[in-house]
């Protein structure tokens, strides 16, 4: 039998992660990656269901496959799968869109992969696992290829927020926390095996916690939350806690930096601002001075109607708190344009929004409604090209702020992670290229503050999940060019 896999990814980090374990879990079974579909016994796509157009490119992707079934010899038909949200959501009706398909699987279903195979081998066909699991707990192990600097480590999953707009609390489920110490044994396994930076994910970390009671090791921390008690009460674990957790964990002493993505607004307590302190003030010295926070719009109104459950005012107040503590701080946000009843005034808000905040990085989207969700059932009255206008506007908006921030860095020294050789070997300045000696190559890393820093490196030594300090020389809205200051590797 052919041994060979290929993995299709849609949507956010987490879906990222997902395919990451299944291509672990693959691994485990005696398969490897293939380099194209073509040459693969099982295909799998990880499909995203938080915009249509998400959905439509899963679903026309699988389309794409269908021709890899028409060949006569039954040996070379590969076995063709989609799993993610869309697989959670729409369950066996992905046969009928698809009647080539033979398996789906869900969100909450990933380790049963070996054993959907199984199935699928033994001649089942259309076999379905998109159940949720109905326990409250929440455990895992973070699977990983060996030599990686990075790794996503899943906290948390599910959400309670249950945004009008918004798909995920039916395909992800509600929220359940990993325990403290279930995390930090994970992570201090990924140290050693080489990870240097973490990203902790969920669809709300910072409501991390929830029903999980404390260990008797840790005092409970009171939860002080700006709007109300929406995240863990005191006497079960919180996201803060987990943090100081894995700084003060000796097993821990060589992962470098941490980072968390996403966070609600609601649950962004001032225990987690000061988190981001200076370390003589109670701050978490391995924190990524950056912070993720969807706002979503600029309008109180527009808020209302998607639900947030936050407001404006204590949105600025909680950035304008962290930059006290932290200035340097790298911020970064999600907007939708285009909301049903969005009027011009109220996406005027939303560029005052990002004159105020002066984010770092946006993800700005036109909304798109998602049957089921209560946004569905408002009158659509903003125009798709007045959607799109919008669009095009915030996005430009958001350039000009972004390339004056990060010109600003120029000139500074800035310590980076390295993540690994550049995917583009060439550097924005030409008059710096790399030589012909096999070992001079452009790498790319990140500040603590998300922004992405490229440099020529020219020693043969390996700087992966090295942190390096780097003078900047160059700069767009995306990225900056960095000239390495000594060749000192912490
Ligand atoms: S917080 Fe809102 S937007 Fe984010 S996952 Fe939950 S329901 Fe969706």
């Amino acid at each position: 039998m052919n041994k060979q896999f290929f993995i299709k990814t849609f949507g956010c980090q987490m879906n990222v992660a997902d395919s990451e374990r299944i291509s672990v879990l693959l691994t485990e079974q005696g398969m490897t990656l293939a380099s194209c579909p073509e040459n693969a016994q099982v295909i799998i796509i990880n499909g995203c269901t938080v915009r249509e157009k998400a959905v439509h490119k899963a679903i026309s992707t699988l389309g794409e496959f269908q021709f890899l079934k028409e060949t006569k010899d039954p040996t070379l038909k590969p076995w063709i799968g989609i799993g993610g949200c869309v697989g959670q959501l729409d369950k066996k009706k992905l046969f009928k869109k698809a009647p080539y398909l033979d398996f789906v699987f869900g969100t909450d279903t990933i380790d049963h992969l070996p054993e959907i195979l199984h199935r699928v081998k033994s001649g089942e066909r259309h076999v379905v696992y998109a159940d949720f699991d109905p326990s409250m707990n929440y455990s895992t192990e973070t699977k990983v290829y060996g030599d990686q600097a990075q790794a996503f480590v899943n906290i948390m999953k599910g959400c309670d927020k249950y945004c009008t707009y918004c798909i995920v609390p039916y395909t992800r489920g509600k929220e359940k926390s990993r325990t403290i110490d279930e995390v930090l044994d994970d992570i201090a396994r990924l140290v050693e095996l080489g990870v240097r930076e973490v990203t902790l994910l969920g669809q709300n970390v910072n409501s991390f916690g929830k029903g999980n009671a404390n260990t008797k090791n840790r005092e409970p921390g009171e939860l002080q939350n700006i709007i109300g008690k929406v995240g863990p009460r005191a006497g079960e674990e919180n996201f803060p806690q987990l943090l100081r957790a894995m700084d003060e964990d000796p097993r821990l002493k060589d992962l470098k930096r941490i980072r968390f993505t996403s966070s609600h607004p609601l649950d962004f307590s001032d225990e987690l601002i000061q988190c981001y302190a200076p370390l003589d003030q109670g701050g978490i010295s391995k924190l990524a001075r950056h912070l993720h926070l969807p706002v979503q719009s600029g309008s109180n109104a527009v808020l209302k109607k998607m639900g947030r459950h936050h407001q404006i005012e204590t949105y600025i107040s909680q950035m304008d708190r962290l930059r006290q503590l932290s200035p340097e701080v790298g911020l970064s946000t999600d907007l939708i344009v285009g909301f049903p009843s969005e009027t011009e005034e109220d996406f005027k808000q939303t560029l005052a929004l990002l004159d105020r905040i002066q984010f770092d990085n946006i993800y700005a989207f036109a909304y798109s409604e998602r049957p089921g969700t209560r946004a569905s059932q408002l009158e659509d009255t903003v125009s798709e090209s007045q959607k799109k206008e919008r669009l095009q506007t915030v996005l430009k908006y958001q350039l000009a702020i972004a390339e004056k921030r990060y010109a600003s860095r120029i000139g500074k020294v800035m310590e980076v992670l390295v993540e690994g050789e550049a995917k583009n070997q060439r550097m924005m300045d030409s008059s710096l290229s790399v030589n012909d000696k096999d070992w001079h190559k452009v790498w790319t890393g990140k500040t603590t503050c998300h922004r992405v820093v490229n440099f020529i490196w020219t020693s043969p030594r390996n700087i992966l999940g090295k942190l390096i300090n780097v003078k900047i020389i160059g700069a767009t809205g995306l990225a900056l060019q960095g000239q390495v200051v000594n060749e000192e590797l912490r």
